[in-house]
C-alpha cells in the first residue's frame, strides 16, 4: 500500500537528500517544493521584480500567470530538474542570490496559493515523497508519514557552505550562516503558513546523525 510522505524542516537540514534516497528506494515520486519557490524567485529576478534590495510584490503577483513550472526527470542525475518556462534552471535556482530572496518570495500569499495547488495536484496519487516547509501542515495534512528535520544552525551552514564550494561558488561561511539564520527567521515568522512542526510529525535532529542513520530511521518508520 503506497503512502504519502511529507518531509518538512529548516533550511539545509538535508531534507532533499534524504527525500530523494527514500523515494528511490521505495520507487516513489519525489517533489522538491523548495525548487518551485526558487524558480518563482528566479523569474522575479529575471523580470526586474527584485533588485539589489527590494521585492516588488505587486508586480510579481500581476505576472504570476506567466510562470510555468515543470519537473523533468534526468536519468543521468537520477532526479528531476526544474524547468521555468521550458528552460532548465536547476543550476541557477541553487545560487546564493536566489537563496537570499526566496524566503521573501515565499511570504507572498498569492505565490503560496499557486504553488500549493500545483503540489497537491502532483501528489494526488499516493507514492510520493514531498519535501518543503508546509507539506505536513498545509499541502498534505493527511499524509500517512510526516517527518520534521532539524539540526544546529552551525551544522547546517557548514553543510551548505561545503555544497556551494563544491559547485565552485565563492562564498564565505559567515554569509552562508547569515543566510541560513535569516531564512529560518522569515520562514518561522511569516503570516501565511509559517514553518512549524505538524503535531503528528516525527522530529529528527540530525546534527549528529550520518545520512545512513537518518535513512534507516525513516525507512523503519515507513515500514511500521
Ligand atoms: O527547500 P529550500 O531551502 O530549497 O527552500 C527554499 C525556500 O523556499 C525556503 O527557505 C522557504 O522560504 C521556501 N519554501 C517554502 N515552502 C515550501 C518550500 C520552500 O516557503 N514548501
Amino acid at each position: 500500500e503506497k503512502i504519502t510522505i511529507a518531509i518538512d524542516g529548516y533550511s539545509s537540514t538535508g531534507k532533499s537528500t534524504l527525500a530523494k534516497q527514500i523515494a528511490k528506494t521505495l520507487g516513489y515520486a519525489y517533489v522538491d517544493t523548495g525548487a518551485m519557490y526558487r524558480a518563482v524567485t528566479l523569474f522575479a529576478m529575471q523580470n526586474g521584480f527584485i533588485d539589489e534590495v527590494e521585492l516588488y510584490k505587486e508586480e510579481l503577483i500581476k505576472n504570476l500567470s506567466k510562470i510555468q513550472l515543470r519537473f523533468q526527470f534526468n536519468p543521468d542525475l537520477g532526479f528531476a530538474e526544474m524547468f521555468l518556462n521550458d528552460v532548465n534552471v536547476e543550476k541557477q535556482i541553487r545560487s546564493l542570490e536566489v537563496s537570499n530572496f526566496v524566503s521573501q518570495v515565499a511570504e507572498v500569499s498569492e505565490v503560496r496559493a499557486m504553488l500549493v495547488k500545483q503540489q497537491q495536484e502532483m501528489g494526488k496519487e499516493k507514492g510520493v515523497v514531498m519535501d518543503g516547509r508546509d507539506i505536513g501542515t498545509v499541502v498534505f495534512p493527511d499524509a500517512e508519514l510526516k517527518i520534521f528535520m532539524n539540526a544546529r544552525p552551525d551544522v547546517r551552514a557548514q553543510r551548505r557552505f561545503d555544497e556551494l564550494s563544491e559547485k565552485g561558488q565563492l562564498v564565505s561561511y559567515d554569509r552562508v550562516l547569515e543566510n541560513v539564520l535569516q531564512r529560518d527567521y522569515i520562514d518561522t515568522h511569516r503570516e501565511d503558513s509559517p514553518l512549524v512542526k505538524a503535531e503528528d510529525a516525527i522530529e529528527i535532529d540530525n546534527s549528529e546523525l550520518s545520512r545512513e542513520e537518518q535513512f534507516k530511521k525513516v525507512l523503519e518508520l515507513v515500514n511500521n
